[in-house]
């Protein structure tokens, strides 16, 4: 069976598809200075099920996009906002990170949780910065050593998965190369991987390898996963999702 089915599959009954939580998503909104005194236009770019999108729709009077390239996530997204009566604030976009179709200077904010390490965070800041208005702010998650030494084995494996994964100064220079003004940083504390993120992952994993009991491909998914996050579990003092937030300079 297809990879990315199986991976829809596991991932698309989740509220969110990386760590993250209501209280990171208030603190980045705070750290973000937003204007609530007026519509603000927002993308959610690699949206997923739609975490953060349905929570800024219910919080901030906004006019978002959530974009992602799975369409089958966006359908999710969709009962989600009916569901939380949010649907009329949101528009459901299915495109390219890479290749996003919006005019120049469009959006109040670009939210990004999780995801732009799929196009890398120096590429992705970089080609998302026309987007913005005048002073509109990025608010973009990602993965990020939190030491300047680390032991081999997480070295090793975040390395070989994500090659641009560094430490958080060297993530701010890209944002300052790329034209943007850092206005700050922090950490996802350990319940955004645990409670809101892993906890349900294991969850589905047990559930997927249920379903597909004699599928190899289901197994290495299902392995890999769990070999993730064990190694998340036994090196979280080195390495986190760092939240993000620059304006346009
Ligand atoms: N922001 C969500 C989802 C994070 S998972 C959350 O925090 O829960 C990463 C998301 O990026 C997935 O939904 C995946 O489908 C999407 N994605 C991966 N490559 C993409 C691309 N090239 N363009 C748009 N979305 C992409």
């Amino acid at each position: 069976m297809d990879e990315l089915k199986l991976l829809v599959e596991l991932y698309r009954p989740m509220s969110r598809q990386g760590p993250g939580s209501h209280r990171t998503l208030e603190r980045a909104v705070d750290l973000a200075g937003l204007d609530c005194s007026r519509r603000l236009r927002i993308a959610d770019i690699g949206c997923g099920t739609g975490a953060a999108s349905i929570e800024l729709a219910g919080r901030l009077d906004a006019e978002i996009v959530a974009v992602d390239s799975l369409s089958p996530f966006l359908d999710e997204l969709n009962e989600r906002a009916q569901a939380a009566g949010v649907d009329g604030a949101i528009t459901m976009l299915e495109a390219s990170m890479e290749d996003l179709p919006f005019e120049n200077g469009q959006f109040d904010v670009i939210w990004s949780e999780g995801a732009v390490y799929n196009m890398g965070f120096a590429a992705g800041v970089s080609a998302w910065l026309r987007l913005l208005k005048p002073e509109g702010v990025l608010v973009v998650s990602e993965i990020t050593w939190l030491t300047a030494d680390r032991p081999a084995e997480i070295d090793d494996f975040w390395t070989g998965e994500y090659p641009e994964i560094d430490v958080a100064s060297a993530k701010i220079a890209q944002l300052e190369n790329a034209g943007y003004s850092p206005r700050g940083y922090f950490t996802l504390p350990e319940p955004d991987w645990e409670e809101e993120f892993y906890e349900p992952l294991e969850v589905q994993l047990a559930e997927l390898a249920d379903r597909h009991q004699e599928s190899a491909t289901v197994s290495e998914i299902v392995e890999s996963q769990r070999r993730e996050i064990a190694l998340q579990r036994r090196y979280r003092d080195y390495v986190s999702y760092g939240m993000y937030v620059a304006t346009a300079a």
